[in-house]
């Protein structure tokens, strides 16, 4: 397997490209772009001061609040797009607010086949692999960039969708009969996919050919991975990119964070408050400026991951600077007493106890006037109440070792909370329910 040669580029060659490149999204930008426009004359930034990408910090970060007003004041697709005729309109999953849609050209489209290509390709995906591919064919762009990156890339596609697309016992029959090596899916699916395996009575370890899970869309922290290639059986490989920032990064075979596809987009970090710029190693808020893009070009675009870029060599060749794992969401952020609850790191303790299953939520509510936050999960085995409630305790406790708070903790028998996402393979299954009052019935009964 060989690198293009812009993987293994010298710092000065990259930067030296991303100047060329940004100069030309700039350009374009000023003539065809309102909202661009409009923010920077706002702040006294011409074209000709963006030279090289130690310049962009004069450009002002924007946010998706920023796209929520402007789709409001320029409906329906906001002043954000520029004036390229789409091919296809893809939108972001709306975690927070309405659906943000972002247009792409052909060009634009071929461009992100080619970089979801590079990253299946470090993944160890050859043209021999048939690649079964369980996301959604929705507005949402990742179910399309792994097939089309799969096919540029000379694999073949089997594109079953989620389970709403092709129910789950029909995905594992297909899985069994035609051989599929790669799997593509949401990490919750890929987990509920082996449990379906196993109701049929197969071993998901043993009786496929998968030597490689690909997952995106949702959080996958190492614990989650380790389980899922337990098993599977399988290499897996955690792929994080957005509709905005399409297959901008990879994993490469050492694992040891995301190469950034630097010859696309420029990646910063930067103080969550203030703004101000990060240097490499210091963790903050993502910032992404694209470099490619005909269609809705974004600049200093504030992701709200929260993570550090990396500058040391990677064992693998690359130079492409890396992407740490995303500690968290700024947005998902939870306060309680003071202290800052990350879904994400609770999902990592969830993870260490093996007698615990896939399903779980967090669910904020009220009791006597006090917020709590109560993590509901299943059990991988039904259990006795007592042995519920030692499990219960223990796990509590290692939260509160881990992330400093004690949270109540409540097990539930397997089944008993499968969400309607996690059951269809959807994107983004919603972890965090908010619910008034107090209730002892698992979250599912709620929806
Ligand atoms: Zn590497």
């Amino acid at each position: 397997m060989t690198l293009e040669a812009i993987e293994q580029a010298s710092r000065a060659e990259i930067e030296a490209l991303q100047g060329r490149l940004l100069r030309a999204q700039v350009e374009n930008a000023w003539k065809n772009v309102p909202f661009y426009r409009q923010r920077w004359e706002a702040a006294g930034v011409r074209p000709e001061n963006i030279c090289t990408p130690a310049d962009l910090p004069k450009l002002p970060l924007v946010t998706k609040e920023d796209f929520d007003q402007d789709l409001i004041e320029n409906p329906p697709f906001g002043s954000y797009q520029g004036n390229a005729r789409p091919v296809r309109i893809h939108a972001s999953s709306g975690t927070t607010g309405a659906p943000k849609p972002f247009f792409n050209t052909q060009a634009d489209l071929d461009r992100i086949a080619e970089l979801s290509a590079r990253r299946l390709r470090a993944q160890g995906v050859t043209p021999n692999d048939l690649v079964q591919v369980t996301l959604p064919f929705s507005l949402y762009i990742g179910g399309p960039i792994a097939i089309e990156g799969a096919m540029k890339l000379g694999a073949g596609v089997l594109a079953t969708g989620t389970g709403a697309m092709t129910p789950s016992r029909q995905q594992i029959a297909i899985a069994r009969r035609w051989r599929p090596t790669v799997l593509c899916s949401t990490p919750s699916y890929a987990l509920r996919l082996t449990e379906v395996a196993r109701e049929m009575g197969l071993d998901p370890a043993r009786d496929f050919n998968f030597h490689m899970i690909y997952v995106t869309a949702e959080s996958c922290p190492p614990e989650t991975r380790a389980e899922l290639a337990r098993r599977w059986n399988a290499r897996v490989y955690d792929n994080f990119g957005s509709v905005e920032a399409a297959a901008s990064t990879y994993e490469c075979r050492c694992q040891c964070g995301w190469h950034i596809s630097e010859d696309a987009y420029i990646f910063e970090v930067v103080d969550p408050h203030t703004g101000e710029p990060f240097p490499p190693g210091k963790q903050g808020a993502l910032v992404v400026t694209s470099l490619f893009r005909e269609a809705s070009p974004f600049f200093r675009y504030r992701v709200g991951d929260l993570v550090s870029l990396w500058d040391d060599p990677c064992e693998c060749g690359r130079t492409f600077r890396r992407m740490s794992p995303v500690k968290g969401r700024a947005d998902e952020m939870l306060k309680l007493r003071g202290i800052s609850v990350y879904p994400a790191a609770v999902e990592r303790v969830l993870r260490t106890f093996p007698e615990l299953g896939a399903e779980w939520f967090l669910v904020m509510e009220q009791r006597g006037g006090v917020e709590e936050i109560v993590v509901q999960i299943e059990a991988a085995h039904p259990l006795p109440e007592q042995e519920r409630e030692g499990l219960a305790s223990r796990v509590a406790d290692r939260l509160k070792r881990e992330i400093g708070i004690r949270l109540e903790v409540e097990i539930f028998d397997p089944g008993a909370l499968v969400s309607p996402e996690a059951a269809e393979g959807r994107v983004k299954a919603r972890r965090i329910i908010q619910r008034t009052p107090h209730s002892p019935e698992p979250v599912k009964n709620r929806e």
